[in-house]
């Protein structure tokens, strides 16, 4: 029961396949939420700032009564507590969370927007996007399967665990 949200993950410091699994256990222990699935973890080269190491990222289905902004503080908080220090954008980070979707829902407030903006031009949220929920409707946009040709061009390989 309660609301079908879609998280995405990713770190590239500080052991960041450890940092992915355990934000997985992190969203799961939520007030109110449960882990309902993941996706495999994924390589991706970062974006915009070059210098710096590949992310791994993934995607995680989480069934939650939070709302959507309870749920972005909780998110928030989990980055806060894995030590995430914010410096400039698309610097290196810890553990970044985004909402991507919440239960069909769109948003544009101060501080939220859902679906979140960057989903149809990232490969590595894509991907697994599509690996847990392969007929993922971006509300607004159509079917994230039908954004995935547009990001051939992005490196993303998917891991073995
Ligand atoms: P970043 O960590 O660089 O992705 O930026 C996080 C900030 O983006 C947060 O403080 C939020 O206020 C804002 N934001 C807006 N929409 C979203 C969303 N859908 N998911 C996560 N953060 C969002």
């Amino acid at each position: 029961m309660g609301n079908r949200a879609f998280i995405g993950l990713g770190s590239n410091l500080d052991d960041p396949r450890q940092q992915v699994l355990a934000a997985f256990r992190e969203l799961d222990s939520l007030p109110g939420t449960h882990l309902a699935a993941r996706s495999s973890l994924y390589r991706s080269a970062p974006m915009g700032f070059a210098e710096q190491p590949d992310f791994i990222n993934a995607v995680a289905e989480i069934r939650t009564r939070l709302s959507p902004h309870d749920l972005l503080q909780a998110l928030l908080g989990i980055e806060h507590r894995r030590g995430r220090v914010r410096s400039f954008s698309n610097a290196p980070r810890v553990l970044d969370l985004d909402v991507l979707l919440y239960d069909g829902q769109v948003m544009h407030e101060d501080g939220l927007t859902v679906p979140h903006p960057r989903i149809r031009e990232r490969a590595f949220v894509l991907r697994p996007l599509l690996e847990i929920a392969p007929d993922c409707l971006i509300p607004g946009c159509g079917l994230a399967a039908d954004f995935l040709p547009g990001c051939t061009d992005q490196q993303l390989e998917r891991l073995e665990e």
